[in-house]
């Protein structure tokens, strides 16, 4: 077979791969919003066959013979033309499919199973005993992995080799030596703030976001948020689940989910917009390319960056809340007439060091993701014993937040990535808010269309720079091609702790 053959027969391939992918999408969508509880055990059925069926063609030897055929070829010859891109991400993952024994992949599918119905038990029993002797076997099985995977790079400590073959599942092309000084200097930055907003005598009235909100006016109004966005709805959705996600089953089709609270304004509106971010870079890469590296998103860290954007550089801001608060007086009628804007901003800006990731605002948020990072790391690489995480989780929360949990669920137990075996994935979170924050910073300055509820031309420079090069380029690339410099911590510590300056006057 030649290259100008075999490259075709590798999209088709590609495309139908992302095709049986998506069937399971649609599936997993369903299973978190209408299923009735009895179809459990028959989805199970269904989505354990379409795991199956993905896993064969990942794997198959014919792609990989095709794809040597190109690589050999004069196709790839520009390493940034959209063949190349393709090439290279198709041998990335073809290379993490076809690396590790068939033995190893059945195991751990079989013990994080096991490990995410024992990690529901143990969290709601709040005792970390029940949980850690599935996490032994995770950590020794990812451990097993990493080493299955890592090229064994000269020059790194064996911990962070192992850690970077886990994190390239999540982030391709992410190192522990990038995220660890990112994280450091997050955290000196972001300690003293907190501290300093913990003693400053000025404090917001949360207590405005926990009136009453009925829920048919809080869906209409994150709806008509997210479609100003520029959200479609025409190719979109927006339903209800238990924990919200953004799913897309590929071009036209984009799934929204939220959850009600009706005495908590940001349970629902919030959240809606970082989904509607996550949606919004679904719905902008190229649909022509759906099925290659190049129409997919470039990195979870990337697409969080889109979240992000959204929610909290744009969602938090005054001149958005300057624009959309009398809007929203008038779609709660009564509720918010002696509120002020500026009252309203304070609020929904609050910042206090709690116990659990999820419900953190933007400044902890991430000390709780640097925790994360840390222990991980500590684990894979053979520093830390499963047995002795519940205090060197305390410890931490300690140091970095001044807090201390007293129960395991509150603790250690509070997040499912690792009972899914998900090592690695918890940096991609704080890359996200960085990556946004960097993307703000170097973007035309949009403050006073924001501030007139214009989005077009935000969204437009984030289609034109982050949204249409899908995964052309690694992580790193499309932040550094439309800013010209690598992603530092700088843009978001300066934009938080302006932010949080003037409203606390710290
Ligand atoms: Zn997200």
């Amino acid at each position: 077979m030649t290259a100008p053959d075999a490259y075709p027969a590798l999209v088709t391939d590609a495309k139908e791969l992302a095709v049986l992918q998506s069937c399971a999408a649609v599936l997993g969508w369903d299973q978190q919003t209408y299923m009735p509880k009895g179809g459990g055990a028959f989805r199970g059925d269904q989505l354990g066959l379409l795991a199956k069926l993905c896993h064969a063609k990942a794997t198959d030897p014919a792609f990989g013979e095709r794809l040597a055929v190109v690589e050999a070829s004069d196709l790839v010859r520009d390493p940034e033309s959209v063949i190349a891109a393709n090439v290279r991400e198709w041998r990335h993952g073809y290379d993490r499919a076809t690396k590790l024994p068939a033995r190893l992949v059945e195991e751990l599918a079989r013990v994080t199973t096991a490990a995410q119905e024992a990690w529901v038990v143990a969290k709601g029993k709040s005792d970390f005993a029940l949980f850690r002797p599935h996490l032994e076997k995770i950590v020794a099985l990812k451990r097993e992995e990493a080493s299955a995977l890592s090229s064994g790079g000269t020059g790194l400590r064996a911990g962070d080799a192992l850690y970077d073959a886990l994190l390239d599942e999540y982030e391709p092309g992410g190192t522990t030596a990038e995220l660890r000084p990112l994280f450091a200097s997050l955290t000196a930055e972001l300690v003293p703030i907190i501290q300093a907003i913990g003693e400053a005598g000025k404090k917001p009235d949360e207590s405005v976001l926990r009136r009453e909100f009925p829920v048919d006016r809080q869906k209409w109004f994150a709806e008509g948020v997210a479609a100003a966005f520029g959200f479609d709805f025409t190719a979109g959705r927006l339903d209800t689940t238990s924990h919200p996600f953004c799913s897309a089953f590929g071009p036209g089709d984009c799934r929204l989910t939220t959850r009600y609270n009706p005495r908590f304004f940001n349970e629902c509106f919030f959240g809606v917009l970082h989904e509607a971010g996550h949606g919004l870079y679904e719905q902008g890469l190229p649909a022509d390319l759906f099925g290659t590296p190049c129409g997919a998103y470039c990195s979870l860290g990337v697409h969080e960056s889109q979240s992000r954007f959204w929610e909290n550089l744009i969602g938090r801001s005054r001149p958005f809340w300057e624009h959309v608060f009398p809007r929203l007086q008038q779609a709660f009628p009564g509720t918010l007439t002696d509120v002020t804007a500026d009252r309203w901003h304070f609020a929904v800006n609050a910042v206090k060091p709690s116990l659990i990731r999820v419900e953190a605002d933007e400044a902890t948020y991430n000390l709780h993701v640097a925790i994360r990072f840390e222990l991980e790391l500590a684990l894979i690489g053979g520093e830390l014993a499963v047995a002795d995480l519940p205090g060197a989780w305390a410890d931490k929360y300690e140091s970095f937040l001044g807090i201390r949990p007293a129960t395991d669920a509150e603790g250690c137990l509070q997040d499912i990535h690792w009972s899914f075996g998900g090592f690695g994935y918890f940096p991609t979170y704080t890359l996200g808010n960085l990556h946004a924050a960097h993307y703000f910073a170097h973007m035309p300055d949009p403050t006073d269309a924001i501030r007139r509820g214009e989005f077009r031309d935000v969204l437009g420079w984030l289609r034109a720079n982050v949204h249409t090069h899908g995964r052309r380029f690694r992580s790193g690339g499309p932040t550094r091609r439309a800013t010209r410099t690598p992603l530092t911590a700088e843009a978001f510590s300066k934009s938080l702790t302006g932010k949080l300056g003037e409203l606390y006057g710290v």
